[in-house]
């Protein structure tokens, strides 16, 4: 009993393999990392503790992880021309609570976007299970957000923040960026006002850290950051994980919440794939980068030319990888998030602006959010961009069915076999990598 499941696990690992290998995958938040990022990956290191910072580990055995782990802050540095760089973070909320805990107290206010404006769950409130409102106490106050522009507003939100301190609410803590990201946001515009106010600034680069370290979208470091947090895996292709950038006289602050404070032992197979992903960004990052905004616009642009409502197009649809598309037109977007996936095209469902007052919900939202970078990392350019185009309007406007759509999906993607942007592209994308 214990053998056979043993190896359906196996089976399973197997054909989810296979099923990607086949598959255009969309969702905006994955990315496929490369084949050197993966054997990083899968080394003894991720079976080690080294808790603590390199030099001063609380274990033995860390000889050959310390260095490691000081070239992945070197890199990370270089990468992001940060100061200073806490590599340990096990994740993008991670990184997020390590900094509310150490600029923040409980009960403190923090300006942060609702997730139907683009806010991520980990800047929440309370009774959404947010993880700022429900693991560190805070109380989450929104920027003002323009549908239009798909942007922070910049003078209604500062009036929203006069209005707080006017009742003794006065905000502590800003939180830039987001999960549904399409344009830089306006923190340079913010900064003179938030400092003045003494409100100190992070900036959520999670989704878009990939985009910065190839210089194509906002620089947040130049632009009032006073830190910024990420995630290792989203535009940047790196293993599952975190990091907090910042500067040098926040260091002493940041460390102490990252360990002990919001991990114990961090993962340290992941620290050695973020520095095989940072010398591969260092490398070929921007012209990864280019290609992928690129791509993005030129999705929407397709999609918008067969009729699709896609949001942004005032300011040109995207300025990022990804692409917000209205499709309650023609059902809703967990309706459609299914027969895309049965198509064997990965997106996901998206709650848009102005949903929730429409009556929708997570389950059944008014948008698809599509991203471009793994499919950029595939070797795709804007010609394929139309065709992933035509396979969309075929299911949600056409109505065919998705086992039709299939088939063709699958000839599609099997040009598109091998990582590019990479050091070595020997083994396919999605190879199963056997070491029993
Ligand atoms: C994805 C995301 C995170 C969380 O990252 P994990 O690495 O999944 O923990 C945090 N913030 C934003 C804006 C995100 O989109």
């Amino acid at each position: 009993m214990s053998r056979e499941k043993y190896n359906q696990v196996f089976d399973l690992l197997e054909k989810h393999h296979k099923w990607f290998s086949e598959s255009i995958p969309l969702i905006a938040s994955e990315n496929i990392p490369s084949p050197a990022v993966r054997e990083a990956y899968a080394s003894d290191f991720g079976n080690r503790y080294a808790e603590g910072w390199p030099g001063e580990r609380v274990y033995a055995g860390c000889k050959f992880i310390d260095e490691v782990e000081l070239i992945t802050i070197d890199l990370a540095k270089k990468l992001f021309n940060a100061e200073f760089a806490d590599v340990r973070p096990i994740s993008g909320v991670c990184a997020n609570l390590a900094v509310y805990s150490a600029f923040t107290n409980p009960n403190d206010t923090m300006m942060a976007l609702p997730i139907p404006s683009g806010g991520h769950i980990s800047h929440g409130q309370k009774k959404f299970s947010g993880t700022a409102g429900l693991v560190h106490g805070l109380n989450i106050e929104y920027f003002a957000f323009d549908r239009e522009e798909m942007n922070i507003d910049v003078d209604q939100s500062k009036q929203r923040i006069e209005k707080l301190i006017e009742n003794n609410n006065k905000p502590t803590f800003a939180m830039f960026g987001g999960s549904l990201f399409l344009f830089p946001h306006p923190m340079k515009e913010l900064k003179d006002f938030l400092q003045s106010h003494d409100i100190f600034i992070c900036y959520d680069s999670a989704h878009v850290s990939g985009l910065i370290a190839g210089k194509q979208f906002q620089d947040p470091l130049r632009e009032g950051a006073q830190t910024m947090t990420l995630s290792t895996h989203k535009t940047l292709p790196g293993p599952q994980g975190g990091m907090v950038l910042s500067f040098d006289k926040y260091a002493e602050d940041i460390k102490k919440s990252v360990f002990p404070g919001n991990t114990s032992n961090h993962h340290l197979h992941s620290v050695a794939g973020k520095a095989i992903a940072f010398a591969e960004m260092i490398e070929f990052g921007e012209e990864y980068s280019v290609q992928t905004v690129k791509n993005a616009r030129a999705l929407a642009e397709a999609l918008s030319s067969k009729g699709i409502v896609v949001l942004g197009e005032k300011n040109g649809f995207t300025a990022s990888h990804q692409i917000a598309v209205d499709v309650s037109k023609y059902g809703d977007g967990g309706k459609f998030e299914h027969e895309l996936e049965e198509a064997n095209l990965i997106a996901n469902r998206q709650l848009l602006p102005g949903d929730i007052k429409a009556g929708r919900d997570y389950k059944r939202p008014g948008g698809i959010r599509l991203g471009s970078s793994e499919v950029t990392r595939l070797g795709m350019k804007e010609s394929e961009m139309q065709e992933i185009a035509n396979f969309i309007h075929r299911i949600i406007v056409k109505k065919e069915t998705p086992e039709n759509v299939k088939k063709d999906i699958i000839e599609f993607r099997s040009q598109f076999t091998k990582v590019h942007y990479a050091f070595e592209t020997l083994s396919d994308a999605y190879k199963y990598i056997k070491i029993r």
